[in-house]
């Protein structure tokens, strides 16, 4: 067994995440019949906030499951063999959530994207006006593609939808996205929403869900994909119109309470501490970069992520062994890179249950990981940065 470091784990991947001391505390409890009307009612309690955290009136359907569970319910309530899908190809996510629509049959189309900068608008806009017989069922976008830091404009994705009057359903991954910067389902043209428990909600791993508006409810009627444990309709028929199976009752009393702290704190404020934790970080890169030091991997400065940053180190670094610098020094965990960033970049999750201290703290250990892995990289990353936050 390897030998217990003193003081707290900084976890700084882009999750799962911190989860708040009260969310804990909450969670640890005995275990109770989910079919109890305690349970039902802590359920409806959680659900609704979840709906209101999501800015939505839809269905939500639960899963016991990580993300991907989601994904996969999602694509199998939606389409039937041979359905054609219209997947942004971004980043190491969607080429993930399009594999998995191959191995269910359906035709999957990637839009090419730079992977520094994400969708091309004009192109997305001109490939849907090609597809005059609507050929495309629906697009699949993933709001934050966490693997590059690259945040995508919904809104512009739906008025391209709009611009031609293209009828495909809009689904959005919002694993990472959800609770650290804005989203609004209903609003914003959204039929059908991927969601996952551990990054803003603040919660452990294992409760995926998909949010799903009328015209996804209306799609589901006709999608003749096999399914069973992910069967919406199956679920309908129960009280909480969701799961097939045991419902984990404990994660829902967390959840009750990490939706208490967010709206405690307030959705605006939220996201504005996200925006200025993700600044900091950014402008402490900035000054790394110097040098020829490590880069923001993301070149957009409209597109960069509020919840994670993906920093590209220079040619002939190795990233995997800077980021065990920073854990068996430092106690600091980072993301590693993904699919073909495997190796060259590092990520800093700045989402969830997160203050200046903490953010400060692990940029401090990434500049002395930098000089201690013979790293070149501007001075004062940091000081940029408390310089900042100080503002
Ligand atoms: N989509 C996005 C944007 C993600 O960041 C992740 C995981 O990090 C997933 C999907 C997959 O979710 P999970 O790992 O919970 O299965």
């Amino acid at each position: 067994m390897s030998k217990r470091k003193p003081g707290r784990l900084f976890f700084a991947n882009p999750g799962p995440t911190n989860i708040p001391d009260s969310v804990l505390r909450a969670m640890d409890r005995p275990t109770i019949d989910f079919t109890a009307d305690d349970f039902n009612e802590a359920y409806a309690v959680a659900i609704a906030g979840l709906k209101r955290v999501l800015h939505t009136k839809g269905e939500v359907f639960f899963y016991t499951a990580s993300g991907h569970g989601a994904w996969e319910a999602t694509l199998l309530n939606l389409f039937s063999p041979g359905d054609h899908i219209l997947v942004p190809e971004g980043g190491y996510f969607p080429s993930a959530w399009g594999a998995m629509g191959e191995r269910y049959g359906l035709k999957v189309e990637y839009l090419p994207c730079d992977w520094r900068r994400g969708i091309d608008m004009a192109q997305l806009a001109a490939r849907l006006a090609a597809d005059t017989g609507h050929s495309i069922k629906a697009i699949c976008a993933v709001h934050n593609e966490t693997s590059t830091g690259v945040a995508l404009p919904l809104q512009e994705i739906r008025a391209a939808l709009d611009g031609c009057g293209h009828p495909a359903l809009y689904l959005v991954d919002t694993i990472s996205s959800l609770g650290c910067f804005a989203f609004k389902m209903d609003e914003w043209g959204i039929d059908a929403v991927v969601g996952g428990s551990q990054k803003g909600l603040m919660l452990p791993t294992g409760l995926a869900f998909t949010a799903a508006g009328p015209k996804a409810m209306q799609a589901h009627e006709k999608a003749k994909l096999p399914r069973f444990y992910f069967d919406w309709t199956m679920m309908m028929a129960r009280p909480q119109r969701s799961f097939v199976g045991s419902i984990p009752t404990a994660p829902f009393y967390g959840m009750i309470e990490a939706i208490r702290l967010i709206e405690q704190e307030g959705l605006e404020a939220l996201w504005a501490r996200h925006h200025r934790l993700a600044e900091a970080t950014r402008l402490a890169v900035r000054i790394w970069a110097a040098n020829d030091g490590p880069q923001l991997y993301c070149t957009d400065p409209a597109r960069v992520s509020d919840s994670v940053t993906t920093i590209l180190l220079p040619d002939g670094h190795d990233a995997d062994a800077f980021r065990k610098i920073a854990l068996d020094r430092f106690n600091v965990s980072l993301g590693g890179g993904l699919g073909k960033l495997t190796n060259k970049v590092f990520r800093i999750g700045h989402l969830g249950d997160l203050n200046e201290p903490m953010i400060l703290g692990t940029l401090g250990v990434v500049e002395m990981s930098l000089g201690l892995a013979g790293i070149p990289h501007g001075k004062g990353g940091v000081a940029a940065a408390m310089a900042y936050l100080a503002g």
